[in-house]
């Protein structure tokens, strides 16, 4: 095989410095007229080292933006009562613009209840039910990021996607259904497929456009991917391998994110755009 019969690969990487930049623009503005910089509070429950890599990557983009970032930090064995009360008053401060508890919390806290007590002009990661039933009626509000990434990749590489046929495997509340609706908000036929899924490998060959959030190393075979498919991998597994067999994928796939490099860096980016954002409507 040589290059030419290979995927195009949709860069995430630089399509995360181009949002950035014109979000880095619109903070310096924000800071200009107003003498405030928007700020992202972030909160961190434990030490789960991935999460506290997440969280260090979400707040080392933010100063390259110009977003200032307040870090809160709570031991695991903090309750639900006082991780709502800490969310609630970063809810009411006028100083914070936007609120990312990041995830996973812990199994003794409802995950649900601290996500609920983010206002939802502040929910910059789009976790809250306000935003997902705003994204669902179509209306104004943030999107969860990871969907909402993989949109502007898409639109990016200049994917039309009315009338095709679009996967996506996974169904999480953050990830897998968001981004399944707003693949359906563009026309495209969705269907979603998840660990019940009958014959999964005969589906995915039907797919024009295959989104993979499953967190399964290369859980999708090269050669099941239609050729000349469109293959997002939202899929992030220790070693930085994604959900689908990328190697195997690219000689079929028409387009095809890389891991890294594809969805990881333009979902940050799509956080901190959300971010000023916010502040924007916040400070006028
Ligand atoms: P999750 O909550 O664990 O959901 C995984 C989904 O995969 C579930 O819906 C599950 O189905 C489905 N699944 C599991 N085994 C399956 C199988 N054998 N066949 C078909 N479907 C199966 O995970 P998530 O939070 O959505 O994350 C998914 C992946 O995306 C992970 O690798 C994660 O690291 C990555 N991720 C990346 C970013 C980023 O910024 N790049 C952000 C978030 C997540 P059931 O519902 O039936 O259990």
């Amino acid at each position: 095989m040589t290059d030419l019969q290979q995927a195009r690969l949709m860069d995430g990487t630089a399509l995360a410095r181009r949002i950035t930049e014109a979000t880095a623009a619109s903070a310096a503005d924000i800071l200009r007229r107003t003498g405030t910089a928007p700020c992202l509070a972030t909160v961190l429950v434990g030490e789960d080292p991935a999460s506290v890599t997440y969280v260090r990557m979400k707040r080392a983009a933010c100063a390259k933006a110009g977003i200032v970032s307040r870090q809160v930090a709570l031991p695991a064995s903090v309750g639900t009562a006082e991780l709502v009360e800490t969310i609630s008053a970063l809810s009411a401060d006028p100083q914070v613009h936007g609120i990312l508890l990041q995830h996973p919390v812990g199994g003794h806290i409802d995950e649900r209840a601290s996500f609920e007590a983010i206002a939802p002009e502040k929910d910059v990661d789009g976790v809250t039910m306000h935003s997902f039933a705003a994204m669902g009626f179509g209306l104004p509000g943030f999107v969860s990021c990871t969907p909402g990434g993989i949109m502007r990749l898409l639109d990016e590489y200049g994917v039309d996607l009315a009338g095709k046929h679009a996967m996506v495997v996974g169904r999480s509340a953050i990830l897998g259904k968001p981004v399944g609706m707003l693949l359906l908000g563009r026309d495209a036929t969705v269907t979603y497929c998840h660990s019940r899924t009958a014959d999964l490998s005969s589906l995915v060959r039907t797919a024009d456009v295959l989104v993979a959030a499953v967190g399964r190393p290369r859980f999708i075979a090269g050669a099941d991917v239609k050729p000349g498919a469109v293959v997002v991998d939202a899929g992030y597994n220790p070693g930085n391998v994604g959900d689908v067999d990328f190697e195997a994928a690219r000689l079929r796939a028409g387009l095809i994110t890389p891991v890294p490099g594809g969805v990881g860096p333009v979902t940050i980016a799509v956080l901190l755009a959300q971010t000023v954002e916010a502040a924007v409507r916040l400070l006028g």
